[in-house]
C-alpha cells in the first residue's frame, strides 16, 4: 500500500512530508511537535481514508441486508484484522474495539472484575497512568478486592525486588504499562508476565505508548489483555482496542447492554452474542475503526522496526544535547527507553518552559503527565516532556534544545 520509505543518510526516516499539519506554521514558527505520547498527528493516507470511508462507504453495520451496509460492515471487520496483526493475536475474535485504552481497561475492571472477592489483590507498578489506577481503585471499592503497587527506582525502572515480594497467591491480576508515558521507561512484561503467571494471576499490559514504538507480539507475550488507543498511532481519537485472550474472552460477563450484542432477547430472558460483540453494544464508532486500520497499514508500511530504530536514534541525540546543558536534570534514566525525555531545568517550572518553547513553535508537554504517583515518588510536581515519533528530526531536537536555552535566558539562570 505505501510507496518504499525515505530515509535520510544517517539512517533516520524522513516522514514529516506524510503529515499535512507539520508544513502549518505555529506561532509564526516551524513547528516541532514533541508532544507525541499525548497525541500523534495524522498521515495524509489516514486523512484520505476518512475521507474515502464517509464519501463511499458509509452505513450502520451488522445488521443490514442492503450492499452498503454489508461493505461497510467488511470494513469495519477488517479494521478488527488489521489490529489482530498489529498485536499478532491468534484470532480477530479476541479484539474488542473500545474508546481507547481508558474504556478498555475499564471493560476488564467491570467485567472480569466481577469475579473478585475482598482479600483479593490486584498489582500495578508506581509507574502507571491514572487510568491504569481509578479503574483498579473503584473495582476494590465495589469487591473488598486490595490494590498494591510495585516501588520504583531512582533510574524510573520497576523495583523487581519488590514487585516480587508484592507478588503473590492473593494477587489475582498484574496491571502494568508496556511502556511509561512519563518516564519512556520500558517494562521487563515478559519477566513479568512469567512470575506472574508462577501465581496463577491474569496480566494486563497498557500499551498505548508501545503499539506504535515498537513491534508487539501478544502471544509471544503471554499476557491476558492488551490495551491500546489508537491516536497515538497515528489513527483517530475516540477508538481503540483491547486484546482478550479467546479463553478468557468466551467467560466474561457482557459489559453494556443493548443493540448488537444480543443473540435473542425476550422479557423471559436475554441471551448474548459470542465474540467481541458481546461487548461492543450499540453502533460502534465504525468510521474510526475503519480508518485506524489505515493507520496501521501505515505504519506496517514503514516497519516498527524503523520507527523504534529512528525514534531511538533521536532519543539518544536528544538526551546527549540536553544534558549537556547546564542545570538540566533528565528524569527517567532507565537503560530500555521508549522515544520519551521527561527532564526539569533548574530555576524554571515546567509550565513555564512549555510557554517558552511554545512560543519557539515546540510543542511539548508539562505536568504531572496523568501520572502524580509517579511524580510524588520523586518529590516533584511535574516535569517536561518531549515525547518523540516517526516524523520527528534532528531539526525538532535543535529547535528544543534552542528554546531550552532562550528560556534559561529568560530566567537568568
Ligand atoms: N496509559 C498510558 C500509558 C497513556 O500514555 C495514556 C494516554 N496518555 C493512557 C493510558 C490513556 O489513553 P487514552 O486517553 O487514549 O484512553
Amino acid at each position: 500500500m505505501n510507496a518504499p520509505q525515505p530515509a535520510l543518510a544517517s539512517g533516520l526516516l524522513d516522514l514529516a512530508g506524510d503529515f499535512p499539519i507539520l508544513a502549518q506554521p505555529v506561532r509564526g514558527r516551524r513547528l516541532a511537535y514533541l508532544d507525541n505520547g499525548a497525541t500523534t498527528q495524522k498521515p495524509q493516507a489516514v486523512i484520505d481514508a476518512m475521507d474515502a470511508f464517509y464519501a463511499h462507504s458509509n452505513a450502520n453495520i451488522h445488521r443490514g441486508v442492503h450492499w452498503l451496509s454489508q461493505h461497510a460492515t467488511d470494513l469495519y471487520e477488517q479494521a478488527r484484522e488489521q489490529v489482530r496483526t498489529l498485536l499478532n493475536a491468534a484470532d480477530s475474535q479476541e479484539i474488542i474495539f473500545t474508546r481507547g485504552t481508558t474504556e478498555s481497561i475499564n471493560l476488564v475492571a467491570q467485567t472480569w472484575g466481577q469475579r473478585l472477592r475482598a482479600g483479593d489483590e490486584i498489582l500495578v507498578t508506581g509507574l502507571e497512568h491514572h487510568s491504569n489506577i481509578v479503574p483498579w481503585q473503584l473495582l476494590c471499592e465495589r469487591s473488598g478486592a486490595v490494590l498494591r503497587a510495585a516501588a520504583v527506582t531512582d533510574s524510573g525502572e520497576l523495583d523487581m525486588a519488590d514487585f516480587k515480594a508484592l507478588l503473590g497467591p492473593r494477587t489475582r491480576l498484574v496491571a502494568l504499562a508496556h511502556v511509561s508515558n512519563a518516564l519512556g521507561t520500558v517494562n521487563p512484561v515478559e519477566e513479568v508476565v512469567r512470575l506472574a503467571r508462577g501465581v496463577g494471576a491474569r496480566v494486563l499490559i497498557d500499551g498505548a505508548q508501545a503499539v506504535a514504538h515498537q513491534a508487539v507480539d501478544v502471544q509471544a507475550l503471554d499476557c491476558d489483555f492488551y490495551a491500546f488507543s489508537g491516536h497515538k498511532l497515528y489513527g483517530p481519537t475516540g477508538i481503540g482496542a483491547l486484546y482478550v485472550r479467546a479463553g478468557i474472552l468466551a467467560d466474561l460477563p457482557p459489559w453494556q447492554g443493548g443493540g448488537d450484542m444480543i443473540r435473542t432477547v425476550s422479557f423471559e430472558g436475554t441471551t448474548y452474542a459470542d465474540g467481541p460483540q458481546r461487548f461492543e453494544a450499540g453502533t460502534p464508532n465504525i468510521g474510526g475503526a475503519i480508518v485506524m486500520g489505515a493507520a496501521i497499514e501505515y505504519l506496517r508500511g514503514v516497519g516498527l522496526g524503523r520507527v523504534a530504530a529512528h525514534e531511538a536514534a533521536l532519543l539518544a541525540e536528544a538526551t546527549e544535547r540536553m544534558t549537556a546543558l547546564p542545570g538540566i536534570r533528565i528524569v527517567g534514566t532507565a537503560p530500555h527507553k521508549a522515544g520519551i525525555l521527561s527532564f526539569l531545568v533548574e530555576g524554571i517550572h515546567p509550565h513555564d518552559l512549555g510557554t517558552i518553547l511554545d512560543t519557539e513553535g515546540v510543542a511539548i508537554r508539562a505536568g504531572h503527565h496523568c501520572a502524580m504517583p509517579l511524580m510524588t515518588h520523586f518529590g516533584i510536581p511535574g516535569t517536561a516532556r518531549a515525547s518523540f515519533a516517526l516524523y520527528n528530526s534532528s531539526q525538532d531536537v535543535d529547535a528544543l534544545v534552542a528554546g531550552v536555552r532562550k528560556a534559561q535566558k529568560l530566567f537568568g539562570v
